[in-house]
């Protein structure tokens, strides 16, 4: 696919419920919060639609896979929650860049292993349930592709945040 201007929310939103349905699908008793804070002032950025979907779906993929092991052992108090924001940068007009931010309050990512998520074939999934190639993909397409850049911050058996910066372009 080329480059066409794009409304982030609408793609965002839609990404998000479909990540959800098909894990969903495959776990009935899989429950999360879903959260959406979504500007409605966004410019349009300029993206291949399809390339970018595949990173959200990933981002979305690991969030959801991330609450879902720690449901497996947290007690009854745990509420798991997955949270999706877009927002102009800078904030108050004449915006440069747009940002996607994916927050979970799932396993985290230890320390020892941040450095190594982004590469190929990392991964810390079972057989068949990750390739590893979801991030050094997404970084491929972000960072490569569109000019963006890809910051995480994340605290082991806390929270985990995935902000995309992505250039107007
Ligand atoms: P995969 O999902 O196939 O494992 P990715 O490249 O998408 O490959 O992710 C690589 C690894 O980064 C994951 O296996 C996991 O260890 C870690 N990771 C990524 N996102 C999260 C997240 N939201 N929470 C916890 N760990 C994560
Ligand atoms: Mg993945």
């Amino acid at each position: 696919g080329s480059k066409e201007p794009v409304n982030i929310n609408n793609l965002t939103g839609e990404y998000f419920k479909l990540a959800y349905n098909g894990l969903r699908a495959k776990d009935k008793t899989f429950n999360t919060a879903l959260v959406t804070n979504f500007d409605d002032n966004l410019p349009l950025i300029n993206i291949v639609q399809q390339d970018f979907g595949r990173v959200l779906l990933n981002l979305f993929n690991n969030a959801f896979y991330a609450v879902h092991q720690k449901q497996k052992t947290a007690g009854e108090n745990y509420h798991p929650e997955v949270v999706v924001e877009t927002a102009p940068q800078p904030p108050k007009g004449g915006a440069t860049s747009v940002i996607i931010t994916v927050r979970d309050n799932g396993t985290g990512i230890p320390d020892s292993i941040k450095e190594k998520i982004m590469q190929p074939f990392f991964t810390t999934k079972p057989t068949g349930q990750g390739t590893g190639l979801g991030l050094s993909l997404s970084y491929d397409i972000v960072v490569k592709g569109h000019g963006g850049k890809i910051d995480i911050d994340s605290k082991e058996g806390e929270y985990t945040v995935f902000r995309i910066t992505l250039p107007v372009g």
